[in-house]
């Protein structure tokens, strides 16, 4: 038995994990998955609960599962939260507690979509590219951190920190993905002035000795997001720091048309993983029911592909997705205004309703 545990989490993330579920649900059935799942609150909804954003029995659900399902977490309303309470801070430790320390942020663009990108349709047609980010250090994790006063001063700092065995595996994994892509690998920092960078960029070229068949490159972040709107099209895979590839996947995110057509993977060591839409939890939106759903559609498909070895049911919702979209369906963040008649505006649940509608007609 196959064990799926479900985080909703907050804003948009109730309504688009319940479509992510249905489409979970069908493909379950029709390829006799025997996934069993099971419901836990998180972020806000388990603050408001529980006063803790990750409370022990969702941890324990998660440590027990096969894979985790995540909507999205926070809103301005958990903004005055104690610091150590506030959403974010549960997504982040839920990514420490289960050491899942290896990002996978996909950008590829669906043909269909290609009027919905900020850019040119023929710098980002055909686009398909994988940022690797490392997840569970680097700025975010690094102490000393703090707010506190100097001299009469307050001063906020935080500390960038990355071990060798740390950079090692996040670089090895990258260079892994290279082998089962396009063979190319380009690694970003800013060696030019951190001492931190220039131990990543070390141990990478070490690493990279092991796997001579990769062309391994490398950016400084700068260089990399303007190459990033400049020639998208240049990267393969991209492996990088937690901060850097914070802002860089979200700025690949634009190039793809919509932040909600993005799905992440973050893996563990042994290929267990939680999958969740690179979107947050959209409170600008919330409640009207009209986020896209896709992007936590294709999380499910990814979770079925790496961690739960289902290929043949990932790839019947991966195609059920191209379907719905080559049929004109659209969600009203990727209704780009020149896409004119061709397309149909629906819902988060007609949205569901076409993805299943697809799967049934394939079937
Ligand atoms: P956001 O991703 O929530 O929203 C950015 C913009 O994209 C908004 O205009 C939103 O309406 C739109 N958008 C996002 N997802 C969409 C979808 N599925 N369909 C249609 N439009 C969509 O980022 P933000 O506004 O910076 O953050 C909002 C909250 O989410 C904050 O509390 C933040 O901390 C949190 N957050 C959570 C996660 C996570 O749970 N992994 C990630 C990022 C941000």
């Amino acid at each position: 038995m196959t064990n799926v545990t479900v985080l909703a989490g907050d804003g948009i993330g109730p309504e688009i994990v319940h479509e992510a579920m249905r489409v979970l649900d069908a493909v379950n059935s029709a390829h006799n998955l025997g996934i069993t799942t099971n419901e836990q609150l998180f972020g806000g909804a388990a603050y408001d609960k529980h006063n803790d954003p990750l409370p022990e029995v969702t941890l324990n659900a998660c440590r027990e599962a096969d894979a985790i399902l995540l909507g999205s977490v926070g809103g301005p309303v958990y903004d005055q939260a104690p610091r150590q309470l506030r959403p974010e801070r549960g997504l982040l430790r839920l990514r420490s507690e289960l050491d899942l320390f290896a990002n996978l942020r996909p950008a590829m663009l669906f043909p269909e979509l290609a009027n919905a990108s900020s850019l040119k349709p023929e710098l980002v047609s055909g686009l398909d590219m994988m940022i690797l980010r490392e997840l569970t250090s680097g700025l975010y994790f690094g102490e000393p951190r703090g707010i506190e006063e100097r001299n009469g001063v307050r001063v906020g700092f935080n500390t960038m920190v990355y071990s060798e065995p740390e950079i090692e595996r996040i670089a090895r994994r990258g260079f892994e993905i290279a082998m089962q892509r396009g063979k190319r690998l380009c690694s970003v920092d800013k060696m030019n002035v951190l001492e931190v960078s220039e131990l990543w960029r070390e141990v990478v070229e070490r690493v990279g000795k092991e796997y001579p068949e990769v062309e391994l490159s490398h950016l400084f972040v700068d260089n990399a997001a303007m190459q990033l709107v400049r020639a998208p099209k240049q990267f393969d895979v991209i492996v990088t720091g937690n901060i850097f590839g914070d802002i860089l996947s979200d700025a690949a995110a634009m190039l793809t048309g919509s932040i909600g057509m993005l799905p992440s993977a973050s893996l563990d060591s042994n290929g267990k993983g939680m999958y969740e839409p690179v979107h947050g939890s959209a409170p600008d939106i919330a409640g009207q029911g009209i986020a896209n759903p896709l992007a936590t559609i294709l999380s499910v498909s990814m979770m079925l592909r790496y961690s739960l070895n289902q290929s043949g049911a990932a790839d019947a919702i991966d195609k059920a997705v191209a379907n719905v979209l080559s049929n004109g369906y659209r969600c009203q963040d990727i209704a780009a205004e020149s896409d004119g008649a061709k397309i149909q505006v629906v819902n988060t649940s007609q949205m569901g309703d076409a993805v299943l509608n697809a799967l049934d007609s394939a079937s």
